[in-house]
């Protein structure tokens, strides 16, 4: 019995040896091999800087305004087209009708959507200033401001109107009340910045960012660029002169934590060198 126990030990320890090593393997493949491109900086100041973000913020602006006029024309159509004031070959008991200002609300909803994440991406892009709190609400908040224009004049059309039947007035302010509170969740913007916050950022030597994503890291190690093989690097301003208007989350707690564990011993900081062996009984 003593003998199978012992076997038994020895091979819990293989075993656990065995996954050790896969494990360090494992993450040794995740290690990507980056390979880096030194892009220039383009401004030598604030104003030049912030006349870049705008620039680059520009064209998603125009869109998103175009967009929202044309959810408006949409949300016209409906109402008109409730009311019969645009004739169809359809009768008022053809369902046809109801189809007709459905599927202009449905479109009235899709242009508010887009037009509310191209507005998010273009206050990413050229973060407004939180100097004025309530400027920055508004231009952080048009898209839900816009969601309202976009739907509340028809719910209120609908409902204080007589002529129509109750079922497809019942029927339409559901649908109206249903597509302005999705219209309105989609226009959140969950994660707004400042240009104050962005400001803050723009003196950090050397950093690193991806072609596609929105923040820059100040480590080339950080998790999230394991899967990015061309790294970007240059100032954190060049990051926000290419639209990377912050810092990412994982590498500012690293910073912050490296600074602070610089402060209290300076010389026990280097991962790298404590190759501490795995195979600690003899
Ligand atoms: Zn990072």
């Amino acid at each position: 019995m003593a003998k199978t126990s012992k076997n038994e030990g020895a091979s819990e320890a293989a075993r656990r040896a065995l996954e050790a090593a896969t494990a360090k393997k494992a993450a040794e493949k995740t290690k990507v091999q980056h390979t880096y491109t030194q892009v220039g900086q383009q401004s030598t100041n604030k104003e030049e800087l912030l006349a870049i973000t705008r620039a680059n913020a520009r064209p998603y602006r125009i869109a998103a305004i175009v967009l929202w006029a044309v959810a408006i024309v949409f949300e016209l159509l409906a109402i008109l087209i409730f009311f019969h004031k645009i004739e169809f070959k359809f009768t008022t008991e053809n369902p046809g009708w109801t189809i007709a200002w459905l599927v202009l609300l449905v479109l009235d909803l899709a242009c508010v959507i887009v037009a509310s994440r191209l507005w998010v991406k273009s206050n990413h892009l050229d973060p407004a200033s939180a100097a004025n709190k309530t400027k920055f609400w508004i231009h952080n908040n048009l898209g839900v401001i816009l969601s309202v224009f976009a739907f509340l004049p028809f719910i209120i059309l609908i409902l204080t109107n007589k002529e129509a039947d109750k079922k497809s007035k019942t029927i339409a302010a559901i649908a109206g009340a249903v597509a302005l509170v999705v219209a309105g969740l989609s226009s959140v913007d969950y994660n707004p910045i400042s240009q104050e916050e962005m400001l803050e950022a723009a003196d950090i030597d050397t950093v690193f960012w991806t072609a596609s994503g929105t923040v820059f890291h100040a480590y080339d190690d950080c998790s999230h660029l394991n899967h990015t093989v061309e790294l970007l690097t240059g100032t954190s301003t060049t990051a926000i002169e290419a639209g990377k208007t912050r810092l990412c989350k994982t590498c500012e707690a690293r910073a912050l934590r490296e600074a602070e564990e610089g402060g209290a011993a300076a010389d026990s900081q280097e991962p790298e060198q404590t190759q501490d062996t795995t195979a600690a009984t003899p």
